[in-house]
């Protein structure tokens, strides 16, 4: 990597980490790539401070037209950087090449010229018009403001779609932003700060990195009074975890947390088709998506045949070198992450379950080193096994039988979680009408895509609070004023 990669962004300035460097390793190989910035709770402090500092005191959160031209020149730096950028991120995230074409780099640094033009044309003032409230004549206007200092916090599994999706709107809506992203990743976020430090007109401060191999870095975001809101991406247990912090302050927390989606095969869909495409969905990146259905629900009388197909559909998939632009399933981000997995392989069979393939690491000698799980499929578990309601993270599914819609409506939404879902069926009017029944912020019917810059994304229940991209996503980073003129 020729682009700095060990240095924070604080104050517009890139600097070393007070607490020296760590490493970042590629987990495909498990070399170590480089060193990354390890920023300390000093560094974190001087990032808030400047980031306050610039909210409160430069002209960013008032000048729109200045905001949406360093968004679309952000965005044409990374599109330069683009090449440099894939190969870092294969490396770091062990993201299959394919998806740096969409959601793991082009798409989210595309789509922060959706947010620009947004800023443009919203209706930042809102005119009520005259009344009388108690006899008294009064002008009312709604004026929509940006929040203040936002504390982003993000996750390694798609590091550039997080870190931008809210760095986008957070930025487009005036608002200033200290980002602490996850510590298997730093690489990604550094390169974004060193770029918009050296390429972008963004003002000093009003976009801070803070890179760390300390998870307390984000507790101490969290917690800091000059910090307004905060935007969490990662597990529902830190969630929980953030929202008990933020709550002291009584400040504005946004969470987008885990799921354990439902793909729900309904006894009119072509079978074959639905169990192939809910096997690539499962395996893609490995299953490190949260929005990934990992519950494959199937008409009981047809339940065996769904999992022969899904299973033949996972064996042919197998795991694959990352660089290859043919593969799905690379290697989990760690050894930690695949040792989470395989206590999860070893309880399913704990409770009852049966590998119909997979059920751990691949046998070939070319996967001894790099952190790999077979795409693996359960069988002979019920909704209730703590396999089929904890989110494991991994290439894991489980097939589960449902008794008609009715009956499929209510396995999936018995969760925890209300991330996402799909639903596959002949009907189309049918298959809409079971959509509408799930309990979940985003569901596919029938191989729609949801995932685009002006899709409000999020979660029901336990996967979240509020809505990512979109219009949704933007308004979250925005306070509403009224004023009332005496006329
Ligand atoms: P994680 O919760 O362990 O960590 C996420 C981030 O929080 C990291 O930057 C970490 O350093 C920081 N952190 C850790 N403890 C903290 C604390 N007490 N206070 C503040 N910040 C803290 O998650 P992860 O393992 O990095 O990511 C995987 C999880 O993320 C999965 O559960 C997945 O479902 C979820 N995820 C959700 C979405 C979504 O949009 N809903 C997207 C991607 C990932």
């Amino acid at each position: 990597m020729s682009r700095t990669t060990d240095r924070l962004l604080v104050d517009g300035r890139l600097v070393p980490g007070t607490g020296g460097t760590f490493e970042t390793i590629d987990p495909a190989t498990e070399e170590v790539l480089g060193e990354a910035a390890d920023g300390t709770a000093d560094d974190m402090d001087r990032a808030i401070d400047a980031a306050r500092r610039a909210f409160d005191s430069s002209g960013w959160a008032g000048d729109v037209a200045f905001r949406a031209r360093c968004l679309r020149q952000l965005r044409e730096a990374l599109q330069n950087h683009a090449d440099e950028l894939r190969e870092l991120t294969i490396k770091e995230v062990g993201a299959p090449r394919f998806l740096t074409f969409g959601a793991q780099l082009d798409a989210p640094v595309n789509d922060l010229g959706w947010f620009a033009d947004l800023a443009e044309s919203y209706e930042w003032t809102t005119g009520l018009g005259r009344a009388e409230p108690m006899g008294m004549p009064s002008e009312r206007k709604v004026y929509r403001e940006p929040v203040g200092v936002v504390g982003a916090i993000t996750p390694w599994n798609f590091p550039h779609q997080i870190n931008l999706a809210k760095l986008g709107p957070a930025l487009a809506a005036g608002n200033t932003v200290v980002l602490k992203p996850a510590p298997d990743t730093p690489w990604c976020a550094s390169v974004l700060g060193s770029i918009i430090a050296e390429e972008t007109d963004i003002p000093a401060g009003v976009v801070n990195v803070v890179t760390s191999s300390d998870h307390a870095l984000g507790a101490q975001l969290v917690e800091d009074p000059r910090v307004d809101l905060v935007s969490f991406t990662g597990s529902t247990a830190t969630g929980r975890s953030v929202m008990t912090a933020a709550a002291q302050g009584l400040k504005r927390v946004f969470l987008e947390l885990g799921g354990k989606s439902a793909f729900i095969v309904l006894d009119d869909a072509d079978l074959k088709a639905a169990c192939s495409y809910a096997a690539f969905n499962v395996a893609t990146h490995a299953g490190q998506g949260c929005a990934i259905t990992t519950r494959l629900l199937v008409p009981r009388a047809r339940y065996d045949e769904a999992a022969a197909i899904a299973a033949k559909s996972l064996r042919r998939i197998g795991v694959g070198d990352p660089n290859d632009d043919k593969t799905l399933c690379g290697p989990v981000i760690s050894a930690r992450q695949r040792e989470r997995i395989e206590g999860y392989l070893e309880l399913a069979v704990k409770e009852g379950g049966s590998f119909a393939c997979g059920g751990g690491r691949p046998a070939d000698a070319d996967r001894d080193r790099g952190f790999w799980i077979e795409p693996t499929l359960i069988t002979g578990l019920t909704n209730e096994s703590r396999t089929a309601r904890e989110e494991i993270f991994g290439p894991v599914l489980v097939i589960l039988p449902h008794d008609g819609d009715d009956d499929a409506v209510r396995v999936a939404n018995d969760s925890p979680y209300g991330l996402s879902g799909a639903v596959h069926g002949g009907d189309l009017e049918r298959a809409r009408g079971v959509a509408r029944r799930l309990r979940a912020g985003t569901v596919s019917v029938n191989g729609g895509v949801w995932y685009s810059a002006d899709v409000p994304f999020g979660g029901y229940k336990q996967s979240g609070v509020g809505r990512e991209m979109g219009v949704a996503g933007f308004e979250e980073y925005l306070e509403t004023k009224a004023i009332a003129e005496g006329v």
